[in-house]
C-alpha cells in the first residue's frame, strides 16, 4: 500500500501523460507560430521545400558561372606557373649561351657578349615563336622547325649574330629572312626600328601577326624576296641576314650605311657555311671577316 500511496503521489505531483502531450503540441505549435508566423505544419513544410528547391534551382543556375570563375582562376594559375617555369628555362639557356660564347671566344674574338643582348635574350618569349609542339623544347639551344621545311635559329647563334650587329637603341635595322619573327623581336627591344623580309608568305603573315600581339609596334614585317634588300628603307645602321647565301647580295652591301655592318651565313646548302661579318667603313670601303662555321637553311630566290 505505502508503495501504491508513494507512486500514486509521484504520479499526482505530474500532469496526467494526455495533458503532457497536448502541452508539448501547443508548445510546438507556440514556437512554430513565433518563427514562421500563423501557417499550417503543411504549409510549413511547403514552405521549407519551396526555400530547399530554390537552393538547389540557384545553384544550378549558378553553377555554369562558378565553372566559370574556377576555369578562369585555374587557367590563370596554370598559365602563371608556366610563365614561371620560361622564365626560370629563360635563365638556363642564358648560363648555357655565356658559357657557349665562352667555348667559342677564339672564332668570335670575345668572351661575353653585350650586356644588353643577354638581357633581351633573357626576357623575349622563345615559347611565343613556336609551334605548341615545340614549346617542350622552346628553351633548349637548338634551332626548331617551325613549318614549310623551315628553322627559328639556335638562341647562341641569334644572340652571337645580334652582338656582332654593334647596334644601340637609335638603329635601324634590316633583317632578310623574318622566319617566326624571333630574331626580329630581339631587334626590336634593343633598336629604333625594324624592317624584316620573308619571302614565304604563310610564315612572314604569321610573323606579323605575333609580333603585332606581343606587342612589337616598331617592326615592319614584308613578304618578298629579301635578296633586294628593302630599297625605300635604306640605308641601314645594320643588316642580318638568317639564311645562307652563296654570296654576299650586291643589294645588302649597297643599302648598308658607312659605318654599318651586316652579318651572314655565306656557303652552299651541303657545303660549310661560315658566318661573315661584313664591315662598311666611313669611306665605303667593305672588309669581311669569317667568324664561325655555321649551318642556315638556303636563302632562296624567288624564279
Ligand atoms: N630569323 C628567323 C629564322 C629564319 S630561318 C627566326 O628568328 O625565326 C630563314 C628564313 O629565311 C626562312 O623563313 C626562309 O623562308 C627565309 N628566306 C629564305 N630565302 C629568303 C629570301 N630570299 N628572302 C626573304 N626570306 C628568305
Amino acid at each position: 500500500m505505502t508503495a501504491m500511496a508513494g507512486e500514486a503521489g509521484r504520479e499526482g505531483a505530474r500532469p496526467p501523460r494526455f495533458v503532457r502531450d497536448e502541452m508539448m503540441k501547443r508548445l510546438a505549435r507556440w514556437l512554430r507560430q513565433a518563427l514562421f508566423g500563423r501557417r499550417s505544419r503543411a504549409a510549413h513544410a511547403r514552405a521549407a521545400r519551396s526555400v530547399v528547391a530554390s537552393r538547389v534551382a540557384a545553384a544550378i543556375k549558378a553553377w555554369p558561372a562558378l565553372a566559370l570563375v574556377f576555369a578562369a582562376w585555374s587557367g590563370a594559375a596554370l598559365a602563371a606557373a608556366d610563365e614561371e617555369e620560361y622564365a626560370w628555362r629563360r635563365a638556363v639557356l642564358v648560363k648555357q649561351i655565356e658559357a657557349d660564347v665562352h667555348a667559342t671566344g677564339r672564332y668570335i674574338g670575345k668572351d661575353r657578349l653585350d650586356a644588353r643582348v643577354i638581357e633581351v635574350i633573357g626576357a623575349v618569349k622563345r615559347h611565343e615563336f613556336v609551334p605548341d609542339s615545340e614549346k617542350p623544347y622552346a628553351y633548349i639551344n637548338r634551332p626548331l622547325p617551325i613549318g614549310y621545311g623551315q628553322t627559328i635559329s639556335q638562341p647562341y647563334i641569334v644572340a652571337l649574330m645580334t652582338d656582332l650587329l654593334g647596334i644601340d637603341e637609335d638603329s635601324v635595322v634590316l633583317e632578310v629572312g623574318t622566319g617566326s619573327g624571333y630574331q626580329a623581336a630581339i631587334l626590336a627591344e634593343l633598336v629604333e626600328r625594324v624592317y624584316t623580309i620573308e619571302i614565304i608568305e604563310p610564315l612572314g603573315e604569321r610573323a606579323r601577326t605575333r609580333l603585332e600581339r606581343l606587342g612589337y609596334g616598331n617592326v615592319t614585317v614584308r613578304i618578298g624576296d629579301g635578296y633586294y634588300g628593302w630599297e625605300e628603307r635604306a640605308p641601314f645602321d645594320a643588316i642580318v641576314v638568317t639564311a645562307a647565301a652563296s654570296f654576299v647580295p650586291p643589294p645588302l652591301i649597297a643599302q648598308l650605311k658607312p659605318g654599318g655592318r651586316m652579318v651572314i651565313p655565306v656557303g652552299g646548302r651541303f657545303l660549310v657555311q661560315q658566318l661573315v661579318l661584313i664591315e662598311k667603313a666611313a669611306d665605303g670601303s667593305v672588309t669581311t671577316r669569317q667568324m664561325l662555321p655555321v649551318r642556315f637553311v638556303p636563302l632562296v630566290r624567288k624564279k
